[in-house]
């Protein structure tokens, strides 16, 4: 095999954020990659519908951090999308951030102003000083009525498990507004790529520094690789030690069953995404594609989101239980050198897009420092 001077496992955000940069200095990148295609979770393609669709559920870029989203700028168009989403709840279609127009539908209540809903807030909700799981989170900020319609069985569908036995963090991953507004996100910049993400994939990895082997399981060929500086695996951090703390208790991960249907109509819903957190259906939400970008069809496509245990691995279950387990991992691959876990699954967080560029480019921000000060010692 040739020789590279930087090796990475993975094609999605940080795989490819790492290559393009080290490509950016003139380094030989060989990307390794199981799936038979780039931009991991993010990947879109026409489908026969002629809609741009996700493959991996539908992925809302967002961020306040101007370094990274002049960073995505330079590899792609993108087009102002302010993400919305709506909730069916005891037969009602309501907004999901909470706000004010959420509480008047499924209370009857006539509140108009931020201080009356601030007042309905306050008398509704339980007070926790720091809240310890993901139950006392929304308890904390909504109280038990809006707990039982809107979080708990969406909760348990979504991870099999009950707020109380997930963190905090999980939960207040969205916010409570005591006005109208009803986007999904608050964040300065919200746009998706014009497009669609693999073609901003395959900008960023259009360096001839890059090599992609699509189809191959690095598990499979890594005695047959040749030396390298450095090595970046985007996998699940367990995969890599061969599960070797798994033995009893395994680190848990949340994979997705995508249900796609075609129907022979304009529109199937109102909105790109309507979530049914009640246990009235078995799938979290619906997402009709068609509405990302304003896209035209004589039919349309939806996909219903089940979640499941087993399958490709798409989210870590943050509890303390699996924090633990995690701690174990992440205590042999600190003593490992030049090599690096970076992105979600490596690095067992819950991150978002932005957070999953952020973290790619630091790295290779404080790993190219560190370079440089031997270099000059
Ligand atoms: N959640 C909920 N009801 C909803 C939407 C979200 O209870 O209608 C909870 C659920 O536990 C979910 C978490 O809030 O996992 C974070 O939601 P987010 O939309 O950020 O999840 P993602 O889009 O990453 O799947």
């Amino acid at each position: 095999m040739k020789q590279y001077d930087i090796l990475i496992i993975g094609a999605g955000i940080s795989g490819a954020v790492l290559a393009e940069r080290y490509a950016s200095i003139g380094k030989k990148v060989l990307i390794i990659e199981k799936r038979n295609h780039i931009a991991g979770n993010c990947f879109d393609y026409m489908d026969e519908n002629g809609i741009l669709v996700s493959k991996y559920g539908a992925h809302l870029f967002h961020t306040n951090d101007e370094e990274v989203w002049e960073y995505v700028n330079a590899f792609s168009d993108w087009y102002d999308w302010e993400h919305k989403v709506i909730a069916r709840v005891d037969g009602k279609t309501v907004p999901i951030p909470v706000n004010i127009t959420t509480v008047n539908t499924l209370f009857d209540e006539q509140i108009a102003t931020e201080s009356e809903m601030g007042a309905w807030l306050e008398n509704n909700r339980i007070n926790f000083e720091k809240p310890a799981n993901g139950e006392e989170a929304v308890l904390n900020r909504v109280g038990i009525e809006l707990y039982e319609k809107m979080f708990k069985h969406y909760t348990k569908k979504q991870w099999d498990k009950f707020p109380a036995e997930l963190d905090a963090s999980v939960l207040e991953r969205i916010p409570v507004r005591q006005n109208y507004d009803d986007r999904y996100f608050s964040d300065k910049h919200q746009a998706l790529p014009k497009g669609g993400y693999t073609q901003l994939f395959e900008k960023i990895l259009s360096n001839p520094n890059i090599e992609i082997m699509l189809n191959t399981d690095f598990f499979d060929v890594k005695d047959e690789l040749c030396s390298y500086e450095k090595l970046f695996y985007t996998g699940p951090v367990d995969r890599y030690f061969e599960f070797k703390h798994s033995l009893i208790e395994k680190l848990e991960y949340r994979s997705i069953n995508f249900v796609s249907e075609t129907h022979e109509t304009e529109f199937f819903q109102e909105n790109s995404v309507v979530n049914y957190p009640g246990t009235e259906v078995d799938f979290t939400r619906i997402i009709e594609y068609k509405h990302f970008g304003n896209q035209k069809s004589d039919k349309t496509t939806v996909v219903k989101e089940f979640t499941i245990d087993e399958g490709e691995p798409y989210y870590p279950v943050p509890n303390p239980r699996n924090q633990e387990i995690y701690a174990l991992y992440k205590a042999e691959a600190d003593k490992l050198t030049d090599v690096y876990f970076v992105g979600r699954l490596a690095n067992y967080k819950y991150f978002n897009m932005d957070q999953a560029f952020k973290n790619a480019l630091e790295l290779f921000a404080s790993l190219e420092q560190s370079a440089a000060a031997l270099t000059s010692a």
